[in-house]
This record gives C-alpha cells, structure tokens and sequence, in this order.
C-alpha cells in the first residue's frame, strides 16, 4: 500500500497526468487532489470547533510536501544496534554540552524539579537526544506536513489526520502562530519534539506569560517534558534503574517487562549491581532487561524507565536517555561487553527468523517482522528446546540455527 503511493506521486509528477500543479492521476484511476483533501480536513476541522478565521490563517498559500511521503516510505527497514544507537545518542560531545546545559539552566531546571519531581539530567537528555539541545528542531510548516500526510500518508494518514486537528487546536488556542508552528517531517515540535496531541494534553506554560511555548522557551519545554514524565508514572524517589550482574545459573527466562518484581526479589535471585552502582530502592515493579540478549549487558528497570518509554517505545531510546542522564550526573560507562559480533536482524530477517520458527512447531504469531511478546515466547521456546540461555533474543546465530535445521 505505501510503496503504491510512492508510486503515483512519481507517476503523477513525472506522467502527462499533472493537472495545474495539484490534480495527480494514477494507474489505478482518479485520486483527490490536495485541494480536495484540504476541503475535508477544513470541514472536519470546524467540526471539531475550529474557527473559519484560524482555518483561514492555517491553510493560507499551504501546498502539498511530497517530501514528508518520501520521508514516511525511506524510513530505514534496517535497525541500528543497540550498542550503537548508545554510542552515538551519549557522545562526548553530547555529554559535554549538556553538562554545560544543565549549569546554564539550573535556576530554572531546579524549579522544574520541585514542581515536578524529575531529575534535571533526565529532562536535558532528552532535549539533547530530541533536538541536540534546540539546534535541531525542524523547521518544516506543521500544518504543511501533517496535512500531507493526512492527504497522502496511507497506512499513516490516520496519524496525520489526528495530529493535524490537534494542532489546528494549538492555533486556535492562540500559544503560537501559524507561522511559529513548526516541527519535524512528521510534526514533532519544538525543544523535546512534542507532537501536537501530547502537546494539548501535557505542554505548560512555565515561565509565566501566558503561552505554551515549546519552541522559544526552554523552561516551557523542559517543564512540558517533565510534566509528561510525571503523568507517565515518574516516582521521585526512584533512579531510573541499573546495570546488573547476574549469577551463572541465572534462568534467562525470568527477563523482560512483563515480568515485574520487587528489588529484593531480585537480589534473592542473585541479581546485583555492578561495581560501583547500587540495586535501586523501593520500587516494586522492576524488570530485567537484556536489550542484546544473554550475551551483552543487563539492566534492572524501575516505572521511572517505563515513563520514559512512554515518549518514545523503544528500548534503545529509553536506554539511552537514562545512560546519557547517567553521565550527566558524573556517573560511569556501561561496564559490561556488548556482542559487537552480533549484527541486528533486520526487519525481513525477523520475518524470515518467525516463518522458521512456525516450521518447526513454535508459533510467533504472524510473520510480520515485528518483535512482539509471542514472537519472544516463541524464541524461549525453541532456545529451551535446544537447551540454550533462554533470552528470547532473535540473534543472528539463532537465525542461522534455524535456517540448518529447515535444510535437514
Ligand atoms: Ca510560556
């Protein structure tokens, strides 16, 4: 379906079927232009109780972004490893200037922190990884892009339609003008690239003049952040977990987030912080993680790392927030190796890794590339079958395995 879409912007622009600029034909038969498109959105939009006059000043002069679908459909296939994203996310340079950020802004970053009860380091992090501290935060028109991905987004105009009503809210709203309204390709804005919806249901106004600016006002970003954090599930009093030791013997099968328990339960299975680090305390509902499996670092999680999974549900990312905070707080590297032998599966191996596994009785679900909870049961299963570490991590060499065993 997306890739059909490509396919008639291309034949569109580049056919004889371009019809004043706007009006594109495909093979398949007529499509809405853009024009089209926006008098729907504009319809559905005061529907919604937004005003002709805001609709008015939106749409002004907007014209269709074919960049933003190119974008949507050249999103890389291929996943950066874990280890790698880290790297680059905590750079030294990173790390230096947000050291340096958290100096510059500490009068307001410890007002932040008594309001909201999220440790400064957290906040700048994720400014820094979002939008490398306000110098990347994308310029696009929002209202341009969002609406272009409504009109041509396929399986993505649903988003784009959603986001697109919320930010014509933001308008309407008076926190920002049309002009100031801008964001990434995919309409995330401002400091901490906050999409339009988190942005009517979270963003404050800090710093006291009346408006919610993610996009000039650092202590109105930083505090916005927070504040998500804080509805996310933050708890004050906890860290965001830490790197772990685990015994030899330890049963790999107890890892993942669903499987959620007290510290000391841990500790009673063995599971200690590394040197130097402490087991983190009182929370009840932590979790092992390995995000490359048995073979590379491990990790006890806290709510407070589920929070921020919540701004962004990868594990990679919320790990490399809470490192990157680490280090802001003076706090030392990862200690233990990652399998920098192990290349990441990629999106059709994955697929590949779970029609093999159907073949040989472990159902994954379905054969969509995606990670999900029965695609690691399914791992842990054929790796028990095996009597291998049982981490439910789709590893090269289990892909391998799997591809000998379907050749027998
Ligand atoms: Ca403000």
């Amino acid at each position: 379906m997306s890739r059909g879409i490509r396919g008639w912007i291309f034949s569109g622009l580049f056919g004889a079927a371009l019809i004043g600029g706007v009006l594109m034909v495909s093979a398949e038969g007529n499509k809405k232009s853009f024009a089209e498109h926006v008098v729907e959105l504009r319809a559905l939009a005061l529907a919604s109780g937004i005003s002709e006059k805001v609709l008015d000043g939106a749409f002004e002069g907007i014209e269709e972004d074919f960049s933003v679908i190119e974008k949507l459909e050249n999103q890389p296939e291929h996943t950066n490893a874990v280890w790698d994203y880290i790297k680059r996310a905590a750079s030294e340079d990173r790390i230096r200037q947000g050291r340096d950020k958290l100096d510059a802004y500490s009068g307001v970053l410890s007002k932040i922190e008594k309001k909201y009860n999220v440790d400064p380091a957290v906040l700048v992090a994720i400014w820094g990884l979002e939008s490398s501290y306000g110098t990347n935060m994308g310029t696009d028109n929002a209202i341009r892009s969002l609406a272009t991905l409504a009109a041509f987004g396929g399986r993505r105009a649903g988003f784009g339609k959603e986001q697109l009503i919320a930010a014509l809210k933001i308008l309407e709203n008076g926190d920002v003008t049309p002009e100031g309204l801008t964001g990434s390709w995919a309409g995330a804005m401002g400091h901490t690239q906050f999409i339009p919806t988190t942005y009517l249901a979270h963003a404050v106004d800090f710093d006291g003049d009346g408006k919610r600016n993610i996009w000039g006002s650092v202590a109105d970003a930083l505090a916005s952040t927070a504040n998500y954090l804080r509805v996310s599930g933050w708890r004050p009093e906890n860290v965001w977990g830490v790197e772990v030791t685990l015994p030899p013997d330890f049963d790999f099968s107890e890892a993942g987030y669903g499987q959620r328990k007290k510290v000391q339960e841990w500790a009673g299975l063995g599971v200690d912080a590394v040197a130097g680090a402490m087991l983190p305390d009182g929370d009840a509902e932590t979790s092992l993680i390995l995000p490359a499996g048995a073979n590379g670092p491990r990790f006890l999680v806290t709510r407070n790392f589920r929070a921020i999974l919540r701004y962004n549900n990868a594990t990679a990312y919320a790990l490399a927030i809470a490192h990157l905070a680490d280090r802001l707080n003076d706090k030392g590297p990862i200690v233990q190796e990652w399998p920098l032998d192990e290349k990441p599966l990629g999106r059709s191996e994955r697929a590949e890794l779970q029609g093999l596994l159907n073949d040989v009785g472990f159902s994954p679900g379905g054969v969509d590339g995606i990670i999900g909870s029965a695609t690691r049961k399914a791992v842990r299963q054929y790796q028990r079958s095996k009597q291998l570490p049982v981490d439910g991590y789709p590893s090269t060499k289990l892909l391998d395995m799997l591809r000998r065993e379907a050749n027998l």
